[in-house]
């Protein structure tokens, strides 16, 4: 099973009329025993429990890009200043990072943040993805393929006790990637799918700003690579900050219309 940890698009909100589908940005996460598959670190990390935060002791992080929604998060992931806890961060070697300190002490260090990576006590590693490579964590597999989004993203398929979930943020459709992604995608259980904007609001026919380029899509695509790939549940996600409930509700029931498989994700759901 998959955790849902966080749905949300480019930023967290709060409030009245936000409160179904959830606040949390990006997360997901996989646990078997002690051992976890997180995939990105939005502020839906934060909404682990105790429970979960005391019984996980290896933490293996992968992330679909590193836009600040998918980050974020790590400011506030105690695991990382806990003993006997091991954080494996997979990065793709686009960012040009060599080192966990390149990384992290970009992120942790003053004037944005009050303490630098050397108050960490968790056990880290760094990795670079390896490109084809089939990474196997207690019987749980995860391969990827690359993403269509501003400074590259990637997508993953996970297959946990035979269940397939392919993970799809942050892409925007087009027609060779959507092929690709149709090919990775097909007889997958899950396809977890960027669907944050309307398809009006994507071509720009409700505010006068045209998304295109913007690195995200729409259900209407999203359905239409589902169908495509035979996949058994189409699962909107990313939500859009500027859509509250109603909106998100009403674009569900009109997914619906197109594929009866539809889900719409919200925090803490498992899938
Ligand atoms: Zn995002
Ligand atoms: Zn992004």
């Amino acid at each position: 099973m998959l955790k849902i940890l966080g749905c949300r698009g480019t930023n967290s909100v709060y409030g009245k009329g936000f409160n179904k589908y959830g606040s949390y940005t990006s997360s997901l996460i996989s646990v078997h025993n002690d051992t976890a598959i997180l995939l990105d670190m939005g502020t839906g990390v934060q909404s682990l429990s105790s429970e979960e935060i005391n019984n996980i002791r290896e933490y293996n992080i992968f992330f679909s890009h590193i836009h600040w929604d998918h980050l974020i998060g790590i400011l506030g992931f105690k695991p990382i200043f806990h003993n006997n806890v091991k954080l494996n961060f997979y990065l793709s070697k686009n960012y040009n990072f060599s080192t966990l300190e390149e990384f992290l002490g970009n992120i942790y260090k003053p004037p944005f943040f009050p303490v630098s990576v050397e108050v960490f006590k968790a056990k880290l590693s760094f990795n670079i993805l390896e490109e084809r490579k089939k990474y196997i964590f207690n019987g749980s597999e995860l391969t990827y393929i690359d993403g269509n989004h501003p400074n590259t993203s990637k997508i993953y398929k996970l297959n946990i006790n035979g269940i397939t979930y392919i993970y799809a943020t942050d892409y925007e459709h087009s027609p060779s990637s959507d092929e690709e992604l149709i090919a990775f995608a097909k007889g997958a259980d899950f396809l977890i799918y960027d669907t944050t904007y309307l398809p009006e609001d994507y071509e720009g026919k409700m505010d006068g700003v045209s998304k295109r380029g913007w690195g995200h899509s729409t259900y209407v695509k999203g359905c239409e690579i589902a169908k495509k790939a035979n996949v058994k549940n189409f699962v909107l996600f990313h939500h859009n900050p500027e859509y509250d409930d109603n909106i998100l509700e009403k674009m569900h029931l009109m997914s619906l219309k197109k594929c009866p498989n539809s889900i719409i994700a919200r925090d803490s759901m498992i899938i």
